[in-house]
């Protein structure tokens, strides 16, 4: 039975271990069987599901992905919890710990030798100091996903999931929107965690599409797009895509697309959609020099 998520339990296995927190890890661990059960509901995981989880800290979710899916695999990079692990996860056989940093991992060999290529779920209470290349790296490197259900700062939650128009929209609510559909499932208070975090967090869902809702010729350009467009916010979308790198056309083609696409020459990256950048991005890819 899945025994730990509540203070006084937490607290009696770090002191069993001599555990000391790692602030330079973003250990911040959760103490609350509620938020855990919301967290495993929201992944509707089951029996058929191999789940990988990203930082599993002393077990606590684990125990309770354990008993929800077929298999886990938990994937941490401070060596100091893996005798921890050891001993929190000793009563199940469907978990698999290994000692390294996520960001180095080969995920789709993962999916592809434990879950035949399928789809896997990712759950995780992330580490907030490397919560964005986690989730683009997830993506960007075609891990097969069905979802990814993690506690980040909710303010990047709000990022992930805003539209265009708004202050929180970005890079990364494009890039989350290409390949999922986000939905906040809940706003956790610091208080729910030891040592407790200086901002509030939020469990999200990101339920990936099976096929990104535009259609595109060349993705890694839509992205360079993007990433040009909001690179300096107070600027014009011309000026954006004129000051970078990646973006190899020229001052008079940036002008003359914009206007062939019926917008303003003075408009802001911030107020088009992911299709509107589709259709810039595949208009754009012609004219690259
Ligand atoms: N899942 C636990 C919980 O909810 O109580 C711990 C969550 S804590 C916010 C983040 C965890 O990620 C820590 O255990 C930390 O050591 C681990 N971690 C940090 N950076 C990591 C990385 N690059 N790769 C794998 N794990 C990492």
């Amino acid at each position: 039975m899945a025994y730990l998520g509540n203070p006084t339990r937490t607290m009696a296995v770090l002191e069993k271990h001599g555990f000391h927190f790692q602030k330079k890890y973003g250990q911040n661990f959760l103490i609350d069987t509620h938020i855990l059960e919301k967290i495993i509901d929201a992944a509707e995981i089951t029996k058929d599901d191999f789940v990988l989880e990203i930082g599993p800290g002393i077990g606590t979710m684990t125990q309770y992905l354990c008993e929800a899916a077929r298999e886990v695999m938990a994937v941490e990079i401070d060596q100091n919890l893996i005798p921890v692990l050891q001993d929190t996860l000793s009563e199940y056989d469907n978990v698999t710990v290994l000692n390294e940093d996520i960001l180095k991992v080969d995920i789709r060999r993962i999916a592809e030798e434990k879950n035949h290529g399928k789809p896997i779920k990712v759950v995780a209470n992330l580490p907030y100091y490397i919560t964005t290349p986690i989730i683009m790296g997830l993506f960007e490197s075609h891990v097969p996903l069905a979802s990814i259900t993690v506690m980040v700062q909710k303010e990047v939650a709000d990022r992930m999931q805003v539209g265009p128009g708004t202050k929180d929209y970005g890079a990364l609510s494009l890039a989350v929107q290409y390949f999922a559909d986000p939905e906040v499932v809940c706003i956790v208070p610091p208080t729910c965690f030891v040592p407790q975090p200086k901002v509030a967090s939020s469990v999200i869902r990101l339920t990936c599409h099976e096929k990104p809702p535009v259609d595109i010729t060349d993705e890694a350009f839509l992205f360079k797009v993007i990433r040009a467009s909001f690179n300096q916010r107070r600027k014009t979308l011309a000026n954006g895509l004129n000051n970078a790198p990646t973006i190899p056309v020229s001052r008079e083609e940036i002008a003359a697309t914009i206007e062939e696409l019926g917008f303003s020459p003075s408009v802001r990256g911030e107020t088009l959609s992911l299709q509107e950048f589709a259709v810039l991005s595949e208009a754009l890819k012609k004219k690259v020099k």
